[in-house]
């Protein structure tokens, strides 16, 4: 049995972590995912939940934190594990060869360096090695992380070593697993709130309260430790705080004008959707943080906002939102998206500034000098936009009118698709129209350039796993299943088969970026009925355009919302670019597909009307 913890429990043994992680490689359902979740939150002091779960999710922290990289390759970790049992690295790699997976050889090393060698005290004492703590795991993660600069490698070594040598060997394994990065995508943020809801909140009811609390800071550690600290009711005033990322409010597509109008209450803010990347801004008096749509802290990019932003920001304090564009250094025409790309792919970030400068178009404020501003109406938040910002035409609100005539807001599409905008957002301005952190909600509309073309609408789905190609593509992983997102279950279930629009290079890139996603078999967030050469941790989200919709009985999203037995599905898939920008949370819904499908029919019965007009 092992040792009570610490400190009057105020830590929780490792041991607890590594073998919560190991049941969940077993089990492929997401309700024993969350139980097991529950199981451990229920044992964790309150002192170290948020440490577990960041170790849960694979992270030393939120992602927009910036903390540095672990920062150690496969060689390294070869070298510690050598140090760490005494081995040779060559007896290493040979295991490695032979196991295929770094985390068992250390398993079995570390299984190997505890069996008794001698009988007696002796036995006993090697075998019983002083059990690791939660916060002595954790920390020595983020010191290795922070260890930076000369001496630097040796310092990681010695730690990582250090830790594995005390290590019982199902925790040696998840540590190196951990180190390798291949935990990070395991458990999904909404199983983590819905473990946090039981355990502090009693149950489904108190869901609500916790993601709310999520959605306005968005730092799972934080908010488990505040529930655990201080209870539900601490939650519930909760505000949002400079320099934590708000989750962005999504908007609902929609196709025809006169219906959207309708959807938010007949008049509306009409206003240009730029095509660029979304950004938060953050000011404290200097200081200033930019994020992006999945809560990247993207500041370093782009010091020229940053300096806009300090100028331009009269509030001592604010959160703003607005979408960051690439513009014509000449004309300061808008330019496409791909350009903005091209900037975040260079390192010289300073000489890029100047090939691609950008522009800045706001559109919210949530928070300004100490009020919180998500539960005002949009258009006494747009007011208090337009006090705090003196624009320039590069930092600048987005174009806008107020307006309940559907031919208006024709004009302002036309005109910002002539611009080069995607098209235009219609936003509720009724006494409800608060910023709603986090969902997708029909107070914004998205009415873009492709939904007058023949096509389908583009999709963002999420690779669940992969089929290896035949002839000239060989032995090579070349088609993906895809999956939409029902956010209700925290699941993903299969849309499609994806195998053209790879170019050369994205075949051969996609090999890497697959490689260590491999999973034995379906997560337990996958829902499918078709089963690939080989399952893939949902992490990935591409864009696929088709040709339509149809209806399919080998995939399960949408399964039985038309017909008994049948899901929906895309004809002619095709990839278009990776998403990066997503998280696989971020992903065209299960919801969103059946309604596309559903306006799809609609389209077909009207046509002879709508041609008519
Ligand atoms: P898409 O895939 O269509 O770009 P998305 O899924 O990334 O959209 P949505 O919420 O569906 O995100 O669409 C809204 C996005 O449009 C915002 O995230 C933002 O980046 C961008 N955008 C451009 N102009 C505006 C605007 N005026 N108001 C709100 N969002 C805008």
């Amino acid at each position: 049995m092992a040792p009570p913890a610490k400190e009057g429990g105020e830590d929780l043994e490792f041991e607890a972590v590594a073998s919560a992680l190991d049941q969940m490689e077993r089990i492929t359902s997401r309700t024993q995912l969350t139980l097991l979740l529950v199981g451990i939150l229920k044992k964790t002091p309150a002192r170290v939940i948020d440490k577990v779960v960041y170790l849960i999710q694979g992270k030393i922290g939120p992602e927009w934190k910036d903390l540095p990289e672990l920062g150690i390759g496969e060689k390294m970790l070869i070298k510690a594990i050598s140090l760490a049992y005494r081995t040779s690295e060559q007896q290493v790699e040979r295991l490695y060869k032979s196991i295929g997976d770094l985390g068992k050889v250390a398993e079995t090393l570390s299984a190997r360096a505890g069996r008794p060698a001698a009988s007696g005290l002796l036995a006993f004492m090697e075998t019983e090695k002083a059990s690791l703590t939660v916060s002595r795991v954790y920390d020595t993660l983020l010191r290795i992380a922070y260890a930076q600069g000369e001496g630097s490698r040796d310092l990681k070594l010695r730690l990582l070593s250090g830790l594995l040598a005390d290590a019982k060997p199902k925790e040696a394994k998840y540590i190196v697993r951990f180190v390798e990065g291949r935990l990070r995508v395991g458990i999904g943020d909404a199983t983590v709130l819905d473990a946090l809801a039981i355990v502090f909140g009693g149950g489904a009811q108190a869901r609500p309260i916790v993601e709310r609390a999520y959605n306005l800071r968005a730092d799972l550690g934080m908010v488990a430790s505040l529930l655990a600290q201080k209870g539900l009711e601490a939650l519930q005033d909760i505000g949002p705080m400079i320099g934590i990322p708000i989750r962005p409010m999504l908007a609902e597509r929609g196709k025809s004008l006169e219906e959207l109008f309708k959807k938010v209450g007949g008049k509306a803010i009409v206003e240009y959707k730029y095509d660029g990347e979304r950004a938060q801004i953050h000011k404290k008096d200097d200081q200033i943080y930019i994020f992006s749509r999945r809560m990247e802290n993207i500041t370093n990019m782009y010091p020229d906002v940053v300096s806009m932003a300090r100028e331009r920001i009269k509030a001592r304090e604010a959160i703003v939102e607005g979408e960051i564009v690439a513009i014509d250094p000449e004309t300061l025409e808008l330019r496409p998206f791909q350009e903005l790309m091209h900037r975040k792919r260079k390192h010289d970030i300073y000489r890029v500034m100047k090939e691609v400068p950008v522009a800045v178009f706001l559109f919210d404020v949530l928070y300004a000098d100490g009020k919180d501003l998500t539960k005002r109406t949009l258009l006494e938040r747009r007011r208090v936009l337009e006090d705090i910002v003196d624009p320039t035409e590069t930092f600048a609100i987005a174009k806008y009118v107020v307006t309940d005539d559907v031919n208006e807001a024709w004009r302002l599409f036309l005109e910002a698709v002539e611009e080069g905008a995607e098209g235009i957002m219609i936003k509720a301005i009724h006494d409800k129209s608060y910023y709603v952190a986090g969902v997708r909600e029909w107070l914004w509309i998205k009415f873009k350039r492709d939904y007058k073309s023949e096509m389908m609408d583009t999709v963002d789905l999420v690779v669940v796993g992969a089929f290896y190609g035949r002839g000239k593509r060989g032995g090579m992983l070349s088609s993906l299943l895809m999956a939409a997102y029902d956010p209700e279950r925290d699941l993903f279930k299969t849309v499609c088969k994806v195998a053209t629009g790879f170019s050369d290079e994205e075949l051969a890139n996609m090999q890497e970026l697959l490689e260590p996603l491999k999973r034995q078999s379906k997560h337990p967030r996958v829902e499918s009925r078709v089963k690939p050469d080989v399952w893939i941790e949902p992490s990935l989200v591409a864009e696929i355009l088709g040709a339509e919709l149809t209806l399919s009985p080998m995939h399960s999203c949408c399964l039985d919302a038309i017909r008994q037995g049948v899901g929906i599905s895309i004809r002619f898939p095709r990839f278009i670019r990776w998403r990066p920008d997503k998280r696989p949370e971020d992903a065209t819904t299960e919801e969103e597909l059946l309604e596309m499908y559903k306006s799809q029919l609609r389209k077909v019965e009207e046509a002879p009307a709508q041609e008519a007009v």
